[in-house]
């Protein structure tokens, strides 16, 4: 193995899908995972997210392209010998066995000894809190116990690398929290690879050591979640993850890692350069809401413009006010909710200010206001 391969565990090269030898659903998809690593792909519904799974756990074939694990290809390796746990949204416990048969199946399909069979099931019931539950059936479960279920059917037979699509979908929030502790914690304890799919953005920064950004079958952004949030690669990112305020701006200058543009208000603002290059007539400018300072007049900010209040939110711990720019833009501004937190009438002008590290210029080419379904 080559240095510059050392830790890869699973690789997609140039992966490529067509279901109707028309339209690729996956474009050019290519990944890199390390070996115990917990990524996540993150993208709008119909990126190709699920796809990716199927092809990668063998219930669907490669267009083009390959994937490997260790530097073997899987492509032409049937499913059930790639040895990949695998955990869906409604991926239905067998109803007519016992929470321990269901953990026992995949053990007994891998014909483990009996006695050894009976001390696993123990221990991954044990894993997942459900010791006294060995004897229910499904049925008798809450949704949370049958996914803690699901999951450890996954992991049982102690595959390397385990799949995860959308597992916590169908539970309510604060359901969907616990059991997101319970898989890092499983994960962590284990030390299995994880590809995990969701398109809920809090879950996929809280879960992951990198994330992949899909949209429309590409890849946006492959980072950690820090990285994402703090140096979004184009608009999509950006708005996607987390909130963003986005102006059109426009006669981008571009001078070393900075820019220069002027917004439909007039004002001109200095931005750090995402992805714009020299031929860039219009960009959007990004900067997020808690990055913004309201009555910033006589205070050093790099960007400062003239805002009209428009409403200002109770959120409880922050509070989020709304302003417009001449020309149309309208900005949210997220304050911690303390003293200072103004409040103003309907109609009333301030200046919002904000640094140049804080905001980024993009193309607007990757920018579609569709870009922030959740
Ligand atoms: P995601 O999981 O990100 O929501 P999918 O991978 O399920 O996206 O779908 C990507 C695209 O491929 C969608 O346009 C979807 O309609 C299409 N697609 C998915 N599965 C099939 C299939 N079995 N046959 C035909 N088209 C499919
Ligand atoms: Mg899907």
């Amino acid at each position: 193995m080559h240095d510059s391969n050392a830790g890869e565990f699973l690789k997609f090269a140039n992966v490529k899908k067509t279901y109707d030898q028309k339209t690729l659903v996956v474009k050019d998809f290519s990944l890199h995972v390390k070996q115990g690593e917990f990524v996540t792909l993150l993208g709008p519904s119909g990126s190709g997210k699920t796809t990716v799974l199927m092809m990668l756990a063998g219930f669907e074939n490669v267009t083009s392209g390959s994937i490997t694990v260790e530097g073997r290809s899987i492509t032409q390796t049937a499913p059930y010998k790639r040895n990949i746990g695998v955990v869906f949204q409604h991926y239905a416990l067998f109803p007519h066995m016992t929470v321990a048969q269901n953990l026992a199946y995949p053990l007994k399909v891998r014909r483990m000894p009996k006695a050894q069979v009976k001390q696993r099931v123990d221990r991954y019931l044990e894993l997942i809190e459900l010791e006294q539950f060995g004897n229910r059936y499904p049925a008798q479960l809450s949704g949370g116990q049958r996914q803690r279920v699901a999951l450890a059917r996954a992991l049982i037979f102690e595959p390397t690398l385990v799949l995860m699509d959308e597992p916590l979908g169908a539970l309510d929030k604060k359901l969907r929290e616990q059991m997101q502790f319970e898989i890092t914690r499983l994960h962590k304890q284990l030390g299995f690879t994880v590809i995990y799919v969701t398109h809920d953005q809090a879950e996929a920064l809280t879960m992951s050591s990198r994330i992949a950004v899909f949209n429309k079958g590409v890849v946006q952004q492959y980072a950690t979640p820090d990285d994402l949030y703090e140096r979004p690669a184009n608009a999509f990112v950006a708005s996607f993850i987390g909130e963003n305020n986005l102006i059109p701006a426009s006669s981008p200058a571009l001078a070393a890692e900075r820019l220069t543009a002027s917004l439909e208000c007039g004002a001109a603002v200095t931005a750090r350069n995402g992805d714009c290059d020299s031929t860039d007539t219009e960009c959007v400018i990004s900067v997020r809401p808690e990055k913004l300072a309201i009555a910033a007049q006589g205070h050093a900010y790099d960007n400062q413009v003239f805002a009209t209040f428009i409403a200002r939110h109770y959120v409880g711990d922050f509070i989020r006010y709304y302003f417009a720019l001449s020309g149309g833009s309208h900005l949210a501004v997220k304050t911690l909710n303390d003293t200072k937190a103004p409040d103003f009438t309907e109609g009333q002008s301030t200046v919002l200010g904000w640094m140049a590290k804080d905001c980024f210029a993009f193309k607007t080419s990757t920018y579609t206001p569709q870009g922030k379904q959740r």
